[in-house]
Parts: C-alpha cells; structure tokens; sequence
C-alpha cells in the first residue's frame, strides 16, 4: 500500500479520494438525525454521532479491491 501512496500528490489526497470511493453515509445518522449531515463511514469505522455506536459492517477493502476502485476512478498508479 506504501508505493501506493507515493502515486498520490500527498497523503491528504489519498484520504480524500479514498473516503470519496468508499465512503458511505451513515444509515442511523440519517434515521435518528436526518436534519444533521450523516457522517461518511469507510469500511469498518464508528459513528460516535448518537448511541449505540453505528460500526460500518464492510470489511477493509483488500489492496486488490483496492487498487482496482481507484483505478476504475481514475486514480490508478500510472497517474
Ligand atoms: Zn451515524
């Protein structure tokens, strides 16, 4: 994943794009608060935002899948 990185003009970018491919609004924010913006879940991360604590049920990509949304996005090493 590290040489990965280094395709990306900075770390920033990649968290950016990475949250933009995988990110997915949280589902008991938009129940329980739909006037709130949800929170933008990656795979596996918590929502502290109301209780009980809403954890994404995806598992972590694996750097194959990876790989391959970014590329399909545009953002594939050979950029
Ligand atoms: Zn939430």
């Amino acid at each position: 994943m590290s040489d990965m990185i280094d395709a990306f003009r900075s770390l920033k970018d990649y968290k950016r794009v990475k949250r933009l491919i995988w990110g997915v609004p949280c589902p008991v924010c938009r129940e329980k608060l739909p006037k709130a913006n949800a929170k933008i879940l990656e795979p596996g991360q918590l929502c502290r935002a109301h209780k009980p604590f809403y954890r994404d049920p995806r598992p972590e990509p694996t750097d194959t899948e990876f790989d391959a949304r970014m590329a399909a996005h545009g953002w594939g090493a050979g950029l």
